[in-house]
Parts: C-alpha cells; structure tokens; sequence
C-alpha cells in the first residue's frame, strides 16, 4: 500500500494534523500579510503542490475541502464532484468510470465518520469549485478569503433544506 493511502486509512491523524496547520498559518496570517500575499503563494505553491499530492494526490484547486471531505481529495474523482458521489457507484463501492478502484465518495465517507473534530462537515453544501483559483495555494487563498469567494450564480440559488421541501 502506498505510504498517501495509508495515511488516508488513518482520517483522525490527518484532522488532527489539519487543525495543527490551520491554527499555525493563522497565527502567522499578520507576519504572512507583511510579506505579501502574492509573494507567499508563489514560495509556498510548490511545496504545498508536493506534500498534498503524495498524500492525497492533490489537484490544487486552490480551495482545499479536504477536512469537509473525510480527508479525501474529491477533485482526483473522474468527474470532480464537490457534493458527494454520482448515481453511477457501483454495488460493490467502486467508481463507474474505474471500475477498480473504489469510488473517492465512499471512502470520504466511511472516513469522515472516523473524524471527530471535523467529520460533520461531509453534510455541508460546497459551492461549484471557482476554476480561477487553480494553481494557487489553499493555505493562501484561506487568509485571503479567496476560497470564500464563489461564481456569481451560486449567490442567486436558494438552498431549501431537505425538512422543508
Ligand atoms: S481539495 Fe483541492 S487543494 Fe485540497 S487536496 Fe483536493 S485538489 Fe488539493
């Protein structure tokens, strides 16, 4: 088994570690501001780029949902999906375009359930992911705001939650 899988098999690990990483950049955010946001996302895209894509086999989209998504990437699913898996999984969980490997949404979530701190999260509504932030570092885009920052159609829809249809 590859050394990212096998960290992925281990989902409270890898929350812990989010939640570590998160409070650091957020405490160093005044001294990351001096330097320039700009500046920083070109220092750090690459190693970002590097460590996310042996564990997780990143696609930087500059918009990490990992911690939403039971620290599974949902962008190396075929087709992207940010909302959870299609009507194409097959009986035995594995994925309809790859037939032998299981499907990203399953193991999202069968390993948000081993998340305490973070493992809710697989229920929240993602936004369409904003393709100009490809490239760019999370990290950075999560001091910015940027990763907030949706298509203009997604403001205009109404959510309506499943109990009052
Ligand atoms: S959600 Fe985006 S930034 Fe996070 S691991 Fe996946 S492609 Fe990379």
């Amino acid at each position: 088994m590859k050394f990212g899988q096998w960290l992925q098999n281990h989902p409270h690990f890898l929350e812990q570690t989010y939640w570590l990483t998160h409070r650091v950049f957020t405490w160093l955010d005044p001294l990351i501001a001096r330097l320039g946001y700009e500046r920083m996302d070109r220092w750090l895209r690459g190693p970002e780029e590097w460590t996310k894509r042996i564990v997780f086999d990143c696609r930087m989209c500059g918009q990490c949902i990992l911690h939403s998504t039971g620290m599974t990437c949902s962008m190396s699913c075929p087709k992207n999906l940010r909302n959870g898996p299609c009507g194409g999984v097959r009986a035995n969980g594995h994925c309809e375009v790859f037939p032998d490997k299981p499907c990203v949404w399953v193991q999202a979530y069968n390993r948000s359930l081993e998340m305490p701190r973070y493992g809710d999260e697989i229920l929240l509504i993602e936004p369409p992911v904003n393709r100009q932030l490809e490239g760019s570092s999370a990290w950075i885009n999560m001091l910015t705001g940027q990763d907030k920052v949706v298509p203009k159609a997604w403001d205009q829809i109404e959510v309506i939650p499943i109990a009052e249809k």
